[in-house]
């Protein structure tokens, strides 16, 4: 551990502030460390690992497409990648699918597309793409850009212009922003996640989607984290009763393989053609054999289970000493602690055999989809104590 540790200080980029614990295997929502130590992971490595570590039926239909094709090129057709596409849009009633290979690059096919379809439309100074405060679509200078948090800017000036944030839940100031800037789209998340788990009103989220149809402005919906069974529903617009002109997705969707999507709706469904967009890897059958594999699990019982789960968190933790507040939808959960940091709670935990993910003031919970219940609330009574 120390030399690996060491290893990976002097050769591994300092993007990351890893805590001192290295995973070598594990199975559904526990793992362990190299001195053999167990966890309950609630983290699933940021949303990704849907159904926990090395999932039989996911590995299953991995390995199966390994040993036929782990690569072609999108110059010719493979079925994986189709039938994802095609479960997808019969999921979600959009029309096509744009595939990538990570969150950032779905939400890029998202602006590229919002972009073209208002300059075909209305003419190219309706470029401008609206986004909130707090938001975090990723980490390439154009998602930057999107993100509404400007401690990510600094220093890497200048960023793709044509972003504008507006606070989150202000419709007067998105509307008169929108008017301003002649804008192309609004982008959101239904859930906040890196923003602090922080779940937009129904009513806004509602009248936004409204203005964006009369005003014909593409919503664009980042569903990487909220996406793929993790609000409880297959994508979190689901639960606020809107039909988005544009999806991105990714993380949960790949099971652990890395795999984005942009899902288009009726207006997006022709506006890029060939040649326009593009991506070396997208759509790779290995990693779409993967999600069929997870989509195919996701069914209204499934889904229910983890609206239930969520439940069953947030009684454990409302109300309990220590704890101010308790946000999120379904297995996407913030606690904001009421004595301590964040920060501190995650690294204490660690000792206590559990993995937690932060976002801004709160402790992140985003366990595997299929956590045992019994797991999940070991997990939520050792959080409670932590934090009393
Ligand atoms: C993680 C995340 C992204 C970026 O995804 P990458 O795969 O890291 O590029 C974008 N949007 C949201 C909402 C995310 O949570």
């Amino acid at each position: 551990m120390s030399d690996l540790k060491a290893i990976d200080k002097q050769y591994v980029a300092n993007t990351y502030a890893r805590f001192p614990v290295e995973i070598v295997s594990g199975q559904g929502s526990l793992v362990y460390d190299e001195a053999g130590k167990e966890y309950i992971d609630l983290g699933s490595g940021i949303g990704v690992t849907a159904f926990g570590i090395a999932d039989p039926v996911w590995r299953a239909a991995v390995t199966e497409q390994l040993g036929k094709v782990q690569h072609m090129s999108n110059l010719y057709y493979t079925e994986p990648c189709a039938k994802l596409a095609q479960m997808l849009c019969q999921r979600t009633g959009m029309k096509k699918v744009f595939f990538s290979n990570s969150g950032a690059e779905a939400n890029e096919c998202a602006i590229k597309a919002a972009r073209k379809y208002a300059a075909e439309k209305k003419g190219p100074e309706h470029y401008t793409i609206l986004t909130l405060e707090n938001s975090f679509h990723g980490r390439t200078l154009t998602t930057l850009a999107a993100t509404g948090q400007e401690h990510y800017h600094e220093l890497f000036q200048p960023l793709t212009p044509g972003f504008v944030s507006v606070p989150a839940g202000d419709l007067e100031a998105l509307k008169a922003a929108a008017l301003k800037h002649k804008a192309a789209g609004v982008l959101i998340e239904c859930v906040q996640g890196e923003g602090g788990v922080n779940t937009l009103e129904k009513d806004y989220v509602q009248a936004v989607a409204a203005f964006c149809a009369a005003e014909d402005i593409l919503l664009l919906v980042d569903e990487v984290q909220t996406g793929n069974g993790r609000s409880g529903a297959l994508y979190a617009y689901m639960r606020y009763g809107i039909t988005p002109d544009v999806v991105s997705t990714a993380k949960g969707l790949g099971g652990g393989l890395p795999l984005g999507a942009t899902l288009l709706g009726e207006k997006a469904e022709f506006v890029l053609g060939a040649g326009d967009h593009g991506s070396t890897f997208g759509g790779n059958p290995v990693c779409c054999a993967g999600a069929l594999s997870i989509l195919e699990r996701l069914d209204e019982d499934f889904l229910a289970q983890v609206r239930r789960k969520g439940e069953l968190v947030r009684q454990a933790l409302e109300g309990a000493e220590g704890v101010e507040a308790v946000t999120g939808l379904g297995l996407m959960i913030g606690v904001k602690p009421a004595k301590k940091s964040a920060g501190d709670v995650v690294r204490a935990l660690i000792g206590r055999g559990v993995l937690c993910l932060t976002a801004k003031d709160k402790i992140r919970l985003l366990p595997a989809l299929n956590i045992p219940e019994e797991l999940l609330l070991k997990a939520a009574a050792l959080i409670k104590e932590e934090l009393a």
